[in-house]
């Protein structure tokens, strides 16, 4: 078999995936087709998958690659490893810095995107791939911002707790994705002569987000401040009463920090951009 019709085979192969919606089987044929030379990994790549498969398969397979999955954690969280050990529920004298005290953390691999990194995909593919993942993070940020923060009340105070924490956590992937996002473009060098445009304009979009998601998650820190405080006032003993207004102070403390440095909310690259 020629070398033209190899090639042609397995783009109609990854077509197949992509109908039958099995994107993760479409995005394994694409790597291993490039690592054996049957596909080109290079800025070629998309174009040749363009004319081979069309351009709304093309533009399900750039999906495919940029929500295919971290292979180290689920959805960018893992459990924090500093206090993996010690019950969350039995309350430490120290806050953890790590992970807030949250138990969970972003993802080491991945920043805590929660996707596969960009050394799996295809340099030829990884402009649309960064382009794809902003575009989601800046609507998710979008709806994030949206939405509304109830006053702290005893009656909402644990449930606000946890939802805030959520939240702190679902910005912080969002910032994961920007970061790795800026860092690929930078380092990307198969974009072609577009390449430093590109980067501009991804450096110039991180910029102008990393200070609205900084900002909102100092805003969701002290609001949780003000629910360990409300909740102090209501512990039981003199010592869970100590404890919770030492976190409080932590989270006070940590939403003036500058750059939230030595914690898992700490983007250096981001704050650099901005
Ligand atoms: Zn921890
Ligand atoms: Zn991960």
């Amino acid at each position: 078999m020629s070398d033209q019709d190899r090639t042609k085979q397995l783009t109609q192969r990854v077509c197949r995936a992509l109908e039958a919606n099995r994107p993760h089987d479409a995005v394994r044929l694409v790597v291993t087709g490039a690592e054996k030379r049957i596909l080109p990994s290079g800025a070629e790549l998309l174009k040749l998958l363009q004319r081979l498969a069309g351009a709304r398969r093309a533009k399900l397979l750039i999906k495919a690659f940029a929500y295919y999955p971290c292979m180290g954690c689920k959805d960018g969280l893992e459990s924090c490893e500093r206090c993996k050990d010690r019950a969350r529920a039995a309350w430490r004298k120290m806050a953890c810095e790590h992970c807030l005290d949250f138990g969970m953390t972003r993802c080491d691999f991945c920043d805590g995107a929660g996707w596969v990194t960009y050394n799996f995909i295809p340099a030829g593919l990884r402009a649309s791939v960064i382009a794809e993942r902003m575009n989601t993070a800046l609507k998710a940020m979008e709806a994030q911002l949206k939405k509304k923060t109830p006053r702290v009340t005893a009656a909402n105070a644990k449930k606000l707790g946890s939802l805030l924490e959520q939240r702190i956590l679902a910005l912080n992937r969002l910032a994961g994705i920007l970061e790795n996002a800026l860092t690929a473009s930078k380092s990307r060098t198969a974009g072609g002569p577009q390449a430093g445009t590109f980067a501009k304009k991804v450096i110039r979009v991180a910029s102008q987000t990393w200070p609205r998601l900084e900002k909102r998650m100092r805003e969701q820190l002290l609001k949780l401040a003000e629910v360990l405080r409300l909740e102090a006032t209501r512990a039981s003993t003199g010592g869970a009463r100590e404890i919770m207004q030492d976190r409080a102070k932590f989270y006070e403390l940590l939403s003036r920090s500058r750059g939230f440095a030595g914690t898992s909310l700490e983007h250096p690259f981001l704050a650099r951009s901005a």
